[in-house]
């Protein structure tokens, strides 16, 4: 596991100046990865480093060779510090770089991001136990979470087709739909359109089929942290989950952000993972000292809504959540790549692993709107006098994390943003 080092200090400055503001989310301390082009342009996409309101084209300033994010992030964890290490010098106040590196600089405001990587394959895990309880609650009263929860982190093989990158916009999904009041299901356009509030974890090294990855290993093989918006369709899914899980309710669309902040940035930013003494304890495989001290991370994450009738009055988007990585999830991403691999599943770089919806422990904390408002019962008032129970056609859903520490400078995750347009 990464342990702090001088790319952290709090008194580095970038000659970016705009990375030294203190509300940027991308100052010299973080330095996440990303793809883009001139807006517009039919250019390949190029690798980027986010600093300030800025882009460094990495294969400009001689750092790397490759112009494939897949390949990059293949580079063993020793390579990959000393590629921190070198864009951290490059970008510091006073480097000799700076005339040189001025050149690879390219404003993001006028540049289009893709999506991070290449997505081969995309897991979706659920983590977040306060999440599984809520729902659970709402559909089984007396057993909200299954006897398997506390044993085995539980997933499900996603679909990638239909991952996008941050400002995706998508149609409404339709499907089968089984009302209550009646005895056949009928089809059409969902009406119980929700939002997830996840984390996205970027595998960078793959593993062999037949060889799986071991806890100690674990962390060498993921490249970093994405913002991921789950879009879920209640009503499909109510009716089509049993007994496979998820199908059409989750395929239609999923939103990831642009900026890969990579694990060595969030070193600074672990927390311990916690068990419960009245908990069952992790099985040995998924079960380390490192793990234990440091293997949770504290990103606090917050979900903000603009609906179109707020955009068309130029009014911004309102708070609906917030809560923070450490508190919701049950298992640590470590224990998901282990996991995913203990069955001899050969993960490929690129692939992404899903957290599972987070939520905190309080109400006001919820990650999903069938959680904050009760499965539709207890609307949402928002300042303009609107409500929602469920998303409509024109809201604008938006996932903002970062990392605060007391002595540390404070890091983001960027923002995902994705709009849902009529069926
Ligand atoms: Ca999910």
């Amino acid at each position: 596991m990464t342990s702090t080092n001088e790319t952290h200090d709090p008194k580095l400055r970038s000659w970016v100046t705009s990375a030294n503001s203190g509300a940027s989310d991308f100052p010299i301390q973080n330095l996440p990865f990303g793809r883009f082009r001139r807006t517009g342009s039919p250019e390949d996409l190029r690798i980027g480093v986010a600093i300030g309101d800025q882009i460094l084209d990495l294969r400009s300033t001689g750092l790397i060779e490759t112009a494939d994010m897949n390949i990059l992030m293949t580079m063993s964890l020793k390579e990959r510090h000393r590629l921190r290490a070198a864009i951290s010098e490059g970008l510091r106040a006073g480097s000799d770089r700076q005339a040189a590196w001025a050149n690879a600089l390219q404003p993001q405001s006028q540049s289009e991001l893709a999506l991070p990587c290449r997505i081969g394959g995309y897991t979706d895990f659920y983590t977040g136990i306060h999440h599984a309880t809520s729902v659970g609650k709402l559909f089984r009263p007396d057993q909200p979470l299954m006897p398997n929860y506390k044993w085995v982190p539980i997933g499900y093989h996603g679909r990638a087709s239909s991952i996008g990158v941050s400002g995706q916009r998508f149609k409404r999904p339709q499907g089968q739909v089984k009302p209550l009041d009646t005895d056949k299901p009928v089809v059409g356009p969902s009406r119980r359109l929700d939002y997830e509030l996840e984390l996205g974890f970027i595998i960078g090294r793959g593993n062999a089929l037949g060889e799986p990855i071991t806890i100690a290993d674990a962390e060498e093989h993921l490249f970093g942290v994405t913002l991921l918006n789950d879009w879920s369709a209640r009503d499909l899914q109510a009716w089509e989950y049993q007994p496979l899980g998820p199908f059409l309710a989750k395929n239609f669309a999923t939103t990831l952000s642009p900026w890969v902040v990579t694990m060595e940035a969030l070193a600074p930013f672990r927390a311990k993972f916690d068990r419960s003494p009245g908990d069952p304890q992790p099985l040995p495989y998924l079960e380390s000292g490192a793990n234990r001290e440091r293997g949770a991370l504290d990103i606090a994450l917050e979900v903000w809504l603009q609906t179109a009738k707020m955009h068309a009055a130029g009014e911004t988007a309102v708070r609906l959540t917030h809560c923070n990585t450490a508190q919701a999830a049950y298992w640590t991403a470590a224990q998901l790549v282990t996991h995913h691999t203990v069955s001899g599943c050969n993960l490929q770089p690129g692939d992404l692993l899903g957290s599972g919806t987070l939520s905190g422990p309080a109400q006001g904390e919820a990650g999903s709107l069938l959680e904050l408002t009760l499965g539709g019962k207890q609307p949402i008032g928002l300042p303009n006098g609107e409500s929602r129970s469920y998303l409509e056609d024109g809201d604008t859903l938006t996932l903002r994390g970062y990392c605060e520490r007391q002595g540390m400078v404070r890091i983001g995750l960027g923002e995902v943003s994705g709009t849902v347009l009529a069926a």
